[in-house]
């Protein structure tokens, strides 16, 4: 295999590893068919075993054949139907409760089979969840105990080859197992939830600029490419807004108080021209607007472009004055694959903006 398709398929794992949903949609494929394939194997066992009729091989033999069967069809729905993936899941609690039960009450072969039951905690815990899994667990407890240890026992237990010792011992086995089910399970909702939040994190790091806060490239790419396909409006538009002389402003008062400018000039965008689709960091000191139809008009840009050489920026008791330089372009294109075009238009703009004198706003 290639370097590139290995890495493909490392891709696309993790991926599913950090989708929940489909995480559990992997987990009971993998349970139903480690299941079925150990059903198949004893259900082999059980039919050799058929002709020694001292102890119930028949009743063993249709229940671990008539599971596998059932755990085939859990398979098969789950891969195909989301709705059916809930239904089967539901079902398999019963079917699982059902198969242990007559495990433990065949007692075949030689009292063997209720240890299998020690498999329903970490089973349960993975198809139902903390909660669920402990109810199901605890219940099965109840009936080992009642099985075990009361004259209830004596009535359903068909074939008693449990020993003083299995039936002490089983018990707290299936506690222990019980136990790091739980812990196991425990700990895993605790990882699902970090991942959660470090995803989020990271989604916000890649779609947003970590100094304003506002999109940066990408999420505005991606806003753009779905508001595009909307198609609900006439007209775009996009304004480049580039901070006169900045070079100047830091070289004056410092990189800092400059950092404090764009923080500042950002939110100043977000408050003045709230009425528009995005507002993106483009780079460094220069801010993207867009906006629909008549969102944002000429007269409210050199609105804006007044209120920003008046504005007194202040970064430890620094006051800074600055001004703004801005380029528009407007279409009715709504082609995405024309958008390095219009942004080409708005830089143009920008550019004659400031080759006549900056603190202006020019439209191409
Ligand atoms: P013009 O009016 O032609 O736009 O002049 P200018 O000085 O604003 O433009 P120029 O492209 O020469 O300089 C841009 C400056 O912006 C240079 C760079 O140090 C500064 N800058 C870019 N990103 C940041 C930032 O994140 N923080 C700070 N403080 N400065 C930045
Ligand atoms: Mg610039
Ligand atoms: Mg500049």
């Amino acid at each position: 295999m290639e370097k590139k398709e290995k890495r493909k398929i490392i891709e696309i794992i993790k991926d599913l590893l950090l989708d929940k949903q489909k995480y559990e949609k992997l987990v009971k494929l993998a349970s139903y068919a480690v299941l079925f394939s150990v059903l198949v194997v004893m259900t082999i066992m059980n039919v050799f075993k058929l002709s020694d009729t001292s102890q119930n091989y028949a009743l063993l033999t249709y229940t671990t054949g008539s599971m596998a069967v059932l755990l085939l069809i859990n398979f098969v729905v789950t891969l195909f139907s989301r709705l059916g993936t809930k239904i089967c899941a539901g079902l398999f609690a019963f079917e699982l409760v059902g198969m242990f039960a007559i495990f433990l009450v065949t007692g075949v072969p030689d009292g063997f089979s209720a240890l299998w039951i020690a498999l329903l905690p970490i089973t349960s815990m993975i198809f139902f969840g903390r909660m669920w899994g402990s109810i199901i667990s605890g219940f099965m407890f109840i009936v080992l105990i009642l099985c075990f240890w009361t004259p209830v026992g004596h009535y359903i237990i068909q074939y008693n080859g449990y020993g003083a010792t299995f039936k002490t011992r089983f018990p707290v086995l299936y506690l222990a197992f019980f136990a790091v089910a739980f812990i196991l399970e425990t700990i895993q909702i605790y990882q699902f939830s970090a991942l959660e939040k470090i995803n989020r994190i990271n989604e916000g790091y890649s779609t947003h600029d970590g100094l304003t806060g506002l999109f940066n490239r990408k999420g505005f790419y991606d806003l753009l490419e779905i508001e595009l396909k909307k198609k609900t409006y006439n007209k775009i538009g996009f304004i480049i807004f580039d901070l006169d002389f900045f070079k100047k402003l830091n070289d004056t008062y410092g990189h800092v108080a400059g950092d404090e400018v764009l923080i500042e000039f950002a939110k100043l965008i977000e408050e003045k021209l709230s009425n528009s689709l995005a507002t993106c960091r483009w780079g460094g000191e220069e801010f993207l607007v867009c906006y629909v139809d008549d969102q944002i008009k000429k007269a409210d840009l050199d609105e804006f472009k007044k209120e920003i050489e008046k504005h007194e920026f202040v970064s430890d008791d620094q006051i800074m004055k600055t001004t703004v330089s801005g380029g528009v372009f407007e279409t009715n294109d709504k082609d995405f694959d024309n958008h390095k075009e219009w942004l080409k238009n708005a830089d143009t703009a920008l550019y004659k903006a400031k080759e006549t004198g900056r603190n202006k706003i020019v439209y191409f």
